[in-house]
């Protein structure tokens, strides 16, 4: 019985990972998805989350935090 993994060792080479997981439709399974911020809103943030595994894009989101908003405003 071996114990090995195929995929040798995986390093994270991203700043922002999340260790949720979405299904991801076309590894056809729950995968760890990346988040990466895909717009800067007066209503808030969206985000757009990334399928680790094939970079497929497996859903979205848009939070409430308009701080970063503010911060790119000119004053
Ligand atoms: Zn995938």
């Amino acid at each position: 019985m071996r114990d090995e993994r195929s995929h040798g060792a995986r390093r994270p080479d991203y700043d922002e990972f999340e260790a949720s997981e979405l299904f991801c439709p076309k590894c056809r399974q729950a995968q760890p998805v990346r988040r990466r911020l895909l717009l800067v809103l007066p209503s808030g943030n969206k985000y757009d989350y990334l399928c680790t595994r094939c970079g497929s894009s497996v859903g979205e989101k848009v939070d409430d935090d308009t701080d970063a908003f503010s911060v790119l405003r000119p004053k």
